[in-house]
């Protein structure tokens, strides 16, 4: 999960929200939550060791050369066909179990440039090169080692379970999710066609604000479209004390900057979210001398994709209505450019509906949350914007400990949200939790109904 700006909202306050409706449990569901159950414990005490092991040596994004290989060995042990190395480190997994549709339930494989300060005994000494030659830490602060295990978890639940349902079931480890660039490649490399089209495709990620043994589910748009913009306005340069004699960048950017703003307050339809963050402005050396240019870095978020190409038209428009206004000459144009983008996640309202009535009985109401979208973002999307129109749902995992919740209501400290160098989910309830929703999701949409 790509989160920027992460979660100010609180958990609790959803469960009134909660507006699936509760069919009456029929024996059979009864009778496969137990075995279900069951299994979870049974397979907890080899699960928790991998999690550890996942947490200890994360890799970050395009490099998840190790991580890949044990998903893969580890599916492949389970009796899933492999094929590894799909949009470069994707895992593709599949079991086939006669006729019936096709679901694909989707983990990420990689981790943050984040110094882990958790504390935990597992923690990460992971540090690496990054690409700029920067030291970092590396850390799985999104939870994705979490996603792994439970995802591993599921498949061996599944597998074990096979007389229980029919159909396909393809289980993808994707690369690159941090930098939405894993998606896209493992489609671009074939992932709807070398492997059975998917019918449904499903995914959790962990939640930093709802309490471990929960689930929550977001109906409609859960996630944002983002977009990373770098802006170089130019200038023309020269000493401080003769600003008459230059075209001054600093002042055409403090201008810019807050042009910008009139963009969501004055051009956008109030019902319509959305978001121009600068979080980067950067120009000139020295007290005394006008610069020849400053460079920003903006993060644009956004639900509809008529609000997201407004937005970007806008930007370009006031970028360079102003530096016409400057009169700053032609060749000294400012450059504006897009990248790291990703559409909004869409949650089909039908399987959201569908997947929020089993888990409501599966977890019972207070264990089960009615979620707002926030304006994170996740190229999960993108399995549900091919020209298959595939209904696609990810669901949040929560992972926080109710005591640390309590605490959070009581006296404001807050909790540490995701990406945070301090975020570390409860190991038990999350793990159990995170097996059980997926398998449930996936029985019902491959097996009886466990509504
Ligand atoms: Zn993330
Ligand atoms: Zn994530």
């Amino acid at each position: 999960m790509t989160l920027r700006r992460v979660l100010a909202l609180c958990a609790f306050g959803f469960s009134a929200q909660v507006t699936f409706s509760a069919d009456a449990p029929t024996a059979s569901s009864a009778e496969i939550r137990k075995q279900v159950t069951t299994a979870v414990v049974e397979i907890l005490p080899r699960l928790e060791p991998l999690y550890k092991d996942f947490h200890t040596h994360p890799e970050l994004s395009l490099r998840e050369e190790k991580t890949s290989q044990r998903v893969a060995d580890e599916l492949e042990q389970i009796g899933f066909k492999v094929t590894r190395h799909v949009g470069g480190h994707g895992v593709v997994g599949v079991l086939s179990n006669g006729a019936g549709p096709t679901v694909l339930v989707r983990t990420d494989l990689d981790a943050l440039p984040v110094t882990e300060q958790t504390g935990a005994s597992y923690a990460s000494k992971v540090q690496v090169t990054d690409e700029k030659g920067n030291t970092v830490g590396v850390m799985h602060a999104c939870g994705h080692d979490m996603h792994m295990t439970a995802f591993l978890g599921t498949a061996r639940i599944l597998h074990a379970l096979k007389e229980k349902w029919h159909g396909t079931l393809v289980m993808i480890g994707q690369p690159a999710e941090e930098r939405v660039l894993g998606a896209k490649a493992m489609l671009d490399d074939g992932l709807f066609t070398r492997f059975p089209t998917p019918d449904y495709c499903v995914a959790l990620h962990c939640a930093g604000d709802l309490p471990a043994g929960s689930v929550g589910i977001t109906d409609g748009y859960a996630l944002a479209n983002v977009d990373s913009v770098d802006i170089v306005i130019r200038g023309v340069s020269g000493h401080g004390a003769w600003p008459h004699r230059t075209k001054d960048p600093v002042v055409l950017a403090a201008q810019t900057v807050l042009a910008l703003q009139t963009i969501v307050s004055r051009e956008t339809d109030p019902t319509q979210p959305a978001v121009v963050t600068v979080g980067s402005i950067h120009g000139g050396t020295k007290h005394n001398i006008i610069p020849d240019e400053v460079r920003l870095q903006l993060t644009l978020r956004s639900y509809s994709d008529e609000v997201r190409q407004h937005t970007k038209e806008a930007i370009q428009r006031i970028t360079s209505g102003l530096t016409e206004a400057a009169g700053i000459p032609k060749d000294r144009y400012p450059t504006v450019t897009f990248s790291e983008s990703t559409p909004a996640t869409y949650n089909s309202p039908e399987l959201t509906a569908r997947l929020g009535r089993v888990f409501k009985n599966w977890f019972g109401e207070d264990r089960m949350f009615s979620t707002k979208p926030i304006m994170g973002a996740e190229d999960f999307s993108l399995y549900g914007r091919t020209e298959h129109k595939i209904p696609i749902c990810i669901f949040w995992l929560g992972t926080v400990a109710p005591e640390r919740i309590q605490e959070y209501q009581q006296t404001g400290k807050p909790l540490p949200a995701l990406h945070s160098s301090q975020y570390l989910p409860m190991l038990e309830p999350t793990l159990k939790t995170g097996i059980t929703v997926m398998t449930a999701a996936v029985l019902d949409l491959l097996g009886p109904t466990i509504r």
